[in-house]
């Protein structure tokens, strides 16, 4: 299947403050964001015309930069507003947004402290992450060679575009060898989350989540960890070993994108670890789909 590459397309991306043809939305070589990696991002839902939880997304932006330590000239009512006029312009039902953020151009080196701080705000239509079928038999992991760092050694709490490099390089290799997505170890040796996703076991009904304390405290996670308090499931955040693994009988992922995903199968211990997305993943899915559309 050809995709269009997101360089080429028709419509328009919200750039500092106006609509710019989406071909000349583009930034100089010379900038900070790219050789520094000081941009930060967000991707947010679509559906039925409105973005999901898009306060909260708008606020995780702006805390993302200013840990940082850089201000985005935008108030969260204005990125709100930004948001809405995007997903109008380009007609958007179902898909995705990506706001990103980043330092300019003014200075090319590590120090920028006045640099100008852009934002732009795309919006495109998407499907679903994974494919159907897989939701019925779980997608496949394998352990990732690198860590989640502490939260002395990186802004880990940022939705900062830095703190993806071992994400792509996790992911590229989980899928080279076959599988759908990595599975991370935070630097303690706790289990973390995938590459892009936050990580759910169900264990004798109940749930039980990493401490998000060293990544990202998913927007979905916290709605998921509501929707199953609702339903009266007992949901534990605490630090998890990988060997705990073996007692789960269902385990699955969460994010904006991947939404809730079945894992079907955990690789890179001593055993693989099968599991079965079952009675309380299947209410979730369930229960998120109906709350993403009401
Ligand atoms: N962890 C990482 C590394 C992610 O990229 C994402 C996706 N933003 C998540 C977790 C899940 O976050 P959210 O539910 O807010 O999309």
């Amino acid at each position: 299947m050809l995709i269009q590459p997101f360089d080429d397309r028709d419509g328009y991306i919200w750039y500092d403050g106006s609509l710019v043809e989406w071909r000349k939305a583009t930034v100089h070589v010379l900038n900070h964001g790219l050789h520094y990696g000081s941009a930060v991002f967000e991707g947010l839902r679509v559906y039925d015309s409105k973005a999901f939880k898009l306060r909260e997304h708008s606020e995780r932006l702006l805390k993302s930069a200013e840990l940082l330590g850089y201000s985005i000239p935008y108030t969260a009512d204005q990125i709100d507003e930004a948001t809405h006029e995007i997903i109008k312009a380009q007609s958007i039902t179902d898909g995705y947004v990506r706001p990103i953020a980043w330092r300019g151009s003014e200075k090319m080196a590590i120090s920028a402290q006045h640099n100008r701080i852009h934002l732009a705000i795309a919006a495109w239509p998407w499907p679903p992450y994974f494919a159907k079928e897989l939701h019925e038999k779980g997608i496949s992991l394998r352990l990732a060679t690198y860590q989640r760092p502490s939260p002395k050694t990186a802004p880990t709490a940022s939705k900062a575009a830095g703190l993806y490099m071992i994400c792509t390089i996790s992911k590229h290799e989980a899928e080279r060898d076959g599988y759908h997505d990595a599975l991370m170890l935070d630097y303690r040796g706790y289990l973390a989350e995938a590459t892009g996703a936050n990580l759910f076991l169900v264990i004798d009904g109940e749930i039980h989540t990493p401490i998000a304390d060293c990544f990202l405290d998913g927007i979905t996670r916290r709605t998921v960890i509501d929707i199953a308090r609702k339903r009266g499931i007992k949901v534990y955040e605490r630090h998890i070993l990988p060997e705990e693994l073996a007692k789960a009988q269902e385990v699955f992922l969460t994010g904006t994108a991947a939404e809730i995903t079945p894992v079907g199968q955990i690789d890179g211990f001593e055993k693989p670890f099968i599991f079965k997305p079952s009675a309380v993943t299947h209410q979730l899915v369930e229960d998120y789909h109906q709350l993403v559309r009401s």
